[in-house]
């Protein structure tokens, strides 16, 4: 069998193939790691639907390892509404089917965060600023509704006179309205409903706070989103 050399990677690829290397040696072959063990095979017990953007990695910031965590990410940690019609969206319903289905998973987590840039560019088309075509406005179409919720929900806590620009100060309510949008969304599958109603699966808002690395979620009876601190 032939090899590549590493050193035919350059520039952004050649620290994470270098990366790839040193894990093999020091982590995959150490015993430490249980992945090798894992090829057999994945039993983990919580699917989570995370963003796609570089700096928020669900498992990173949980401390997860291998097995642990069914993830899909996406542009803003978006499920879309259950359409058997298919299409835009697919990819997370067909993640879903899999990690409830098969994986029975017990958990189901979206996972958002603070300066989320879909987020922005949703607030953005709220405004009329995005582009009027491209396959981001398509995809964030599916939470189009969730600004005028974020302005309702800032009308009903006293704020006044509020416009679709207000948001980009506001952007972590929005984030965290596209959370338990996602989850209205979650709900609307049939077997995800069914599960849930027979205690065998909990849906959970977490919202990542990139300024303090604090980690807020949806308490269990109200939804309303809190930091999360130790006992
Ligand atoms: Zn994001």
């Amino acid at each position: 069998m032939g090899a590549l050399d590493a050193d035919l990677f350059t520039g952004s690829l050649a620290a994470l193939v270098e990366g790839a290397l040193a894990f093999r040696k020091n982590e995959y072959r150490s015993g430490r790691n249980l992945m090798p063990r894992l090829a057999a095979g994945q039993r983990p017990g919580v699917l989570m639907i995370g963003c796609s953007d570089s700096r928020v990695d669900p498992a990173l910031i949980c401390g997860a390892g291998p097995g642990e965590v069914f993830t899909v990410r996406n542009v803003a940690n978006l499920v879309p509404p259950c359409d058997a019609g298919g299409g835009r969206g697919d990819s997370v319903r067909a993640a879903l089917e899999y990690g409830v289905g098969t994986l029975g998973v017990s958990h189901i987590v979206v996972f958002g965060h603070a300066h989320c840039g879909g987020v922005r560019a949703m607030i953005d088309a709220a405004c009329g600023t995005a582009p009027e075509s491209g396959f981001l406005g398509s995809w964030l179409a599916i939470a189009s509704t969730v600004p005028a919720q974020a302005l309702a929900e800032l009308a009903a806590s006293g704020r006044t006179d509020l416009t679709a620009d207000a948001l980009y100060a506001c952007a972590a309510v929005v984030e965290r309205r596209s959370i338990l949008h996602s989850i209205d969304n979650l709900c609307g599958y049939p077997w995800v409903r069914e599960q849930i109603e027979a205690g065998a699966l909990a849906v959970h808002g977490w919202w990542f706070d990139l300024d303090d690395g604090r980690l807020w979620a949806t308490h269990p009876e109200t939804g309303a989103f809190l930091p999360v601190e130790s006992a």
